[in-house]
C-alpha cells in the first residue's frame, strides 16, 4: 500500500509498505480520509508537538474508514463496518490512568504519532480504539471526531454556563469548532476574532454574535461599543503569544483564560500575577482528548454541530508533501488527504 512516511525534518514521503497483519485483538481498515492537523505540522517542522514522533512513522491521526481485516479474538467489528478512530491507546496501569487522568498516561500509544497512521491507503490498530458510526455519515466528517473530541475537552475545562458570553480568538477550523460548542455549550454571546474578514461569514453562519477585525479596531473597544457584557470565557485558537496575551487581557473578572491553540514550545509570554489575582483570572489549558469521541460522533452523528463548512481542499495522498511545503494550504479550511 502507499503510505507517507515521516523521514525526519521537513522530510516527508509517499511510499510503498507492507499492510501489517492484525493481532488478535487488532483490526485493519481502508482509510477513506484523514486530515492534516496542526500537531502533523508541528512534526514535519521538527518541532515537538503534543507527541513525540520518530522518523519511519506514517503520519495522521484524524481519519476514518472502512474495517478489511479482523483479528481473531475481535467480536464487535465486522469486515465493512465503517468506523472512526480515537488515535490514543491509555495503558490502564500507570499513575494517572488509574487517577482518571488518562490524557497524562505514562505509557501512552498514538496512531499517527507513536506508530503508523491515517495518511496511508491501510491501518492496522486495536479495535479498542474504532468507534462505529451509521451509514448515513459520510467517512470525511467521521475523521473529524478526533479533533472536535479535542475541542470537547477543552469546552469541558472552560466553565461555560448557559448565558455567558464566550470570546473566541481565530476562526479557523479548531475556532469554528470551539465556537459551535460554545453555542451549545449555552453560551449567550460568542465572540470571535479574526483578521482575515473572509472568516468572518462562515463565523456568523455558524452562530457568532460578534467577529472583530483586530487589526480596525480593538476588541475591547467594538465589544464595549456593542454593549456586550464582560467576557466570562475567553478561548484562544491561535498558538501564538500575542494572542494568548490577548485572551488574558480581554476576559473579564473572575473569567477562565483557555489557551488551547498550541504554541512553540519556547515561546514565553510576561503575565502579571498581581493581574490575575485582582481578576481572579482562572487560566487553564487542555491536553488531547480523554474519552471525547463518543460524545464527539454523538454531536456530528446529529447535525448538532456542523463540520461540511469546515472543510477545505481534499489532497490525494500521493500529493501530500505539498500540503506540508506550501503554506497557502494554512488558509483553506481543514485538509483532508484521501487514498
Ligand atoms: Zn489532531
Ligand atoms: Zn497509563
Amino acid at each position: 500500500m502507499l503510505a507517507a512516511v515521516f523521514k525526519g525534518k521537513h522530510q516527508i514521503a509517499v511510499e510503498e509498505v507492507p499492510v501489517r497483519q492484525p493481532e488478535p485483538d487488532e483490526i485493519v481498515i481502508k482509510v477513506a480520509a484523514c486530515g492534516v492537523c496542526g500537531t502533523d505540522l508541528h512534526i514535519y517542522h521538527g518541532d515537538q508537538g503534543a507527541a513525540d514522533c520518530q522518523p519511519g512513522t506514517v503520519l495522521g491521526h484524524e481519519f476514518a474508514g472502512t474495517v478489511t481485516q479482523v483479528g481473531s479474538a475481535v467480536t464487535r467489528l465486522k469486515i465493512g463496518d465503517r468506523v472512526s478512530v480515537d488515535p490514543n491507546d491509555y495503558c490502564g496501569a500507570c499513575y494517572y490512568c488509574r487517577n482518571g487522568q488518562a490524557n497524562f498516561c505514562e505509557n501512552m500509544i498514538g496512531i499517527g504519532t507513536t506508530t503508523h497512521g491515517g495518511f496511508a491507503e491501510y491501518c492496522t490498530f486495536k479495535a479498542k480504539q474504532a468507534y462505529k458510526i451509521p451509514d448515513s455519515l459520510p467517512l470525511e466528517l467521521a475523521a473529524m471526531a478526533e479533533p472536535v473530541g479535542c475541542c470537547l475537552h477543552g469546552i469541558d475545562l472552560s466553565r461555560i454556563k448557559a448565558g455567558s458570553t464566550v470570546l473566541i480568538i481565530g476562526a479557523g477550523t479548531i475556532g469554528l469548532m470551539m465556537l459551535q460548542l460554545a453555542k451549545q455549550s449555552g453560551a449567550a454571546r460568542v465572540v470571535v476574532i479574526e483578521p482575515i474578514v473572509e472568516k468572518h461569514t462562515p463565523a456568523y453562519a455558524l452562530g457568532a454574535t460578534l467577529c472583530i477585525n483586530p487589526k480596525e479596531i480593538d476588541p475591547a473597544v467594538a465589544m464595549l461599543e456593542q454593549g456586550y457584557p464582560p467576557v466570562d470565557v475567553s478561548i484562544e485558537c491561535v498558538g501564538l503569544g500575542a494572542t494568548v496575551q490577548d485572551a488574558i487581557r480581554l476576559c473579564g473578572k473572575g473569567g477562565t483564560v483557555m489557551m488551547f491553540g498550541l504554541t512553540p514550545p519556547d515561546c514565553e509570554i510576561a503575565l502579571q500575577p498581581f493581574d490575575v489575582f485582582r481578576r481572579e483570572l482562572h487560566l487553564t489549558a487542555s491536553f488531547i482528548n480523554p474519552y471525547t469521541l463518543q460524545r464527539s460522533l454523538n454531536l456530528i452523528e446529529s447535525g448538532t454541530i456542523q463540520i461540511e463548512p469546515l472543510l477545505g481542499a481534499r489532497v490525494a495522498l500521493k500529493d501530500i508533501a505539498q500540503v506540508f511545503e506550501d503554506p497557502a494550504y494554512r488558509k483553506m479550511g481543514k485538509i483532508l488527504i484521501t487514498p
